[in-house]
This record gives C-alpha cells, sequence and structure tokens, in this order.
C-alpha cells in the first residue's frame, strides 16, 4: 500500500470499520449498514473524558478540582447522574454540572421483562436515532448484564439478527458505560424481581464485535473494573470481553493484561465450515484464531470460552464435535470451555436449532475427549434476548 493510502485509510476521517486499520480490504470486508455514515459524535461525557479534561471543564464552570472527585463519586459509586442528588453541590451549580458532565447518551425506549422478571431487555436510542439493546439477567447468585459496543456489526454472520444489519457505527465508551449504570442502578433499586441486589457481571455479547471498537471497548473494561471512584469496582475476573476472532484484538488484549474472560465464537471446527458460517474467517482462520486464543490462556491463565451456536445439520454433528476436541486437546487439556449454545432461529432464515438428541451428542463426544463443556442457558429467549438475536427491532 502506498504511503498516501495508508494515510487516509488511518485518517481520524475514515470510520473504524469493525476490524483493524486497513480493515476495508483483502479476503473479508466489513458489511457496512445502509445507514453506516459519519454522523457526528455523540455527546461528551464524563466517562470520555481524562481526569485532566474533566479538571479544566470543571474549571471552565468555576468549580475546584475537588468537585471532579464529588462527581466520580456520585457516577460510579451511587449510579447518579441526577442533578438533584448532587447534595454535596453549591446548588447554583448542580444542573449546570450534570448537563455538561453527563449529557443523556442512551434513551429508553422499551423494555421487555422475562423469565419472572428476573431478564430484562432494554432497547435503547442513542443521540443520532441509532438503537442497540442491552440484556439484563438476575441469577440466584449473580447479576449478568450482556452490553453492545457497536450499532449494529460489520462480520456479516448469517445466521445472526445482527449480522443482517450492517455496521452503522462504533459507539462510544460513555454510550457502552451508560448501559452499564444504568443497569446497576436497577439492581440497587430492587427494579429486578428478587429485590435490591447488586450487578455483579458484565458480558460483551450483545450487538456489535467489541474488537472492532477496541478504544472504547477497553477504556470502558477499565471503568467497569476500578474501584469507585475511578469505575464500577466490578471486578475483570467477572468480565467478558467476546470476539468473532478478530486476532490482532485478542493479541492486543493478551498484552493489557487484565484478567478479563476471552470468549471466541468459534462456531465450527474447520475452515471449510467455518467460512461459510463466520466470514471473519478467510481473514483470521481457525488456526489463527485458536493460536491466539491459547496464547492468551498462557499469558492471562483464565481459561477462554469457546462458542459454538448449534445449528440443526450444519455443525452439530457427531464428526464435527470429535474434530472440535481433537482441535482443543492439540493444546494441551484444560484450557478453554465449550459453550455450545442451541442457536435462536431469527425469522425466514434457513439456519435453525440442532435437535435435542444432536445436542446431547455433541456435549457428551466434548466430554469423552475430556473437555469442558456445558450448554449455554440461553435466558431471553422468548423476547429474541439471546446472543445473535440483539437486533434492535423497535416494536
Ligand atoms: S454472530 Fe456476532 S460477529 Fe457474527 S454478525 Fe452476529 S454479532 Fe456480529
Amino acid at each position: 500500500m502506498s504511503s498516501e493510502a495508508k494515510k487516509v485509510m488511518t485518517s481520524p476521517e475514515t470510520p473504524e470499520t469493525g476490524i483493524t486499520e486497513g480493515g476495508t480490504e483483502g479476503a473479508f470486508r466489513d458489511v457496512l449498514s445502509k445507514d453506516h455514515a459519519r454522523r457526528g459524535k455523540p455527546p461528551v461525557h464524563f466517562v470520555d473524558m481524562s481526569e485532566d479534561e474533566r479538571i479544566a471543564k470543571a474549571k471552565e464552570l468555576g468549580l475546584p478540582k475537588f468537585r471532579v472527585k464529588q462527581l466520580a463519586n456520585h457516577y460510579y459509586g451511587h449510579f447518579d447522574v441526577n442533578a438533584a442528588a448532587f447534595t454535596d453541590f453549591p446548588a447554583s451549580k448542580r444542573d449546570e454540572a450534570a448537563s455538561v458532565f453527563f449529557p443523556e447518551l442512551i434513551t429508553e425506549v422499551t423494555r421487555q421483562v422475562a423469565d419472572k422478571g428476573t431478564t430484562i431487555k432494554t432497547l435503547w436510542r442513542l443521540f443520532d436515532g441509532s438503537h442497540i439493546e442491552s440484556v439484563l439477567m438476575r441469577y440466584p447468585t449473580r447479576s449478568t448484564l450482556c452490553i453492545s459496543s457497536q450499532v449494529g456489526c460489520g462480520m456479516g454472520c448469517p445466521f445472526c439478527a445482527t449480522g443482517q444489519l450492517g455496521l452503522t457505527r462504533n459507539m462510544s465508551a460513555g454510550e457502552i458505560l451508560e448501559q452499564v449504570r444504568v443497569a446497576a442502578r436497577m439492581m440497587q433499586d430492587g427494579e429486578v424481581a428478587g429485590g435490591p441486589g447488586r450487578l455483579s457481571n458484565i458480558v460483551f455479547m450483545g450487538m456489535g464485535e467489541p474488537m472492532g471498537n477496541y478504544r472504547s471497548v477497553l477504556s470502558a473494561v477499565r471503568q467497569i473494573s476500578a474501584l469507585p471512584p475511578q469505575g464500577f469496582g466490578i471486578s475483570a475476573r467477572n468480565i467478558t470481553v467476546s470476539t468473532v476472532g478478530v486476532v490482532p484484538g485478542i493479541r492486543k488484549l493478551t498484552e493489557e493484561g487484565i484478567p478479563v474472560r476471552l470468549a471466541v465464537s468459534l462456531h465450527a471446527p474447520s475452515d471449510e465450515l467455518r467460512d461459510e458460517l463466520v466470514p471473519m474467517n478467510k481473514r483470521f482462520n481457525t488456526t489463527a484464531v485458536l493460536d491466539a486464543a491459547h496464547d492468551y490462556w498462557l499469558a492471562t491463565k483464565r481459561r477462554v470460552s469457546i462458542e459454538y451456536a448449534l445449528m440443526r445439520g450444519i455443525n452439530d454433528q457427531a464428526e464435527h464435535a470429535r474434530l472440535l476436541a481433537k482441535r482443543l486437546n492439540h493444546y494441551g487439556d484444560d484450557w478453554a470451555h465449550v459453550n455450545p449454545i442451541p442457536l435462536n432461529p431469527i425469522e425466514g432464515s434457513k439456519w435453525t436449532a440442532s435437535k435435542p438428541e444432536d445436542e446431547k451428542r455433541f456435549l457428551d463426544i466434548l466430554h469423552a475427549a475430556g473437555i469442558t463443556a456445558t450448554l449455554r442457558d440461553t435466558r431471553g429467549q422468548d423476547i429474541d434476548g439471546a446472543c445473535g438475536q440483539l437486533a434492535a427491532k423497535e416494536r
């Protein structure tokens, strides 16, 4: 590539395409939505600013430095953005500080409740009219929020509702973190069946490919895991970052040294089949993906989750389970955990869920080969809330 071409591709005016700089050429191309366009940037939020930027902004408002710490306590410690709650603030400055530091980035459009009030899926509208979704799931010992990191997704997996949309744009750290703050507040206020509780786990498995929006996702991960008043204090070990196999992203994450869990959506044990199910495989094939995933395990000693959506007659047969076991065992024991997920079929699609007997056989073969595997819970199936189904349809 000429240096001029390179400059164009990496210029700040070039939208991040969802993979890596220069990801618009080669065997794989992002699928862009028809809305894909520069739509301007979301308003800058407290969590998008560095400490120095916060202090400078406070100064503009005539506020001394220690007020920034008070705001951080309100946001991360109490999940508050409401000026009325800032009772430690001069009354004359509350409204202004709230509107400058905490602009409303996500607005609730609809909320669907399932599983006796323990699963809540929220459709959000962003500043530019885009829609995203998040799903809060309460279990007896934990509460997990599945969040979105991009509007749509550019990876084009044909069985996935989000993939059908294409990529509209990356979300800002503020837009990502606001999903977390609101859910933490809902838990605190007892809005989820079971009474007041604490948000304990975050999974980046909603709309989008997190590695395609690496900078904002990493900033969000740091602010989710830091202790208040620097973050929400949810342990990094309880955060899962998923990827369809964007190898440079996995490598970068490995170097960060943050003990988040890595989840790789493999969905097929061979390149031949994966090329069809996950177009990104043409850029980073199964060997490259598994090598990077195993290196992640070596560096962090966190077991890697291998996500595998079971599709009837396509990737759910005995031969697929045997090959998957062989490929994982090639790297050694106990470094990966397979999560076969019964596919939630999308309307009008040829991809359907496996038969229960095929699911069972798939698991049995993995177990017999010494692989840890559990059929993943598909909470929220009745509200299209399971992974791969977050298509942000306004109903
Ligand atoms: S399965 Fe994941 S990576 Fe593939 S299109 Fe859907 S959201 Fe994107």
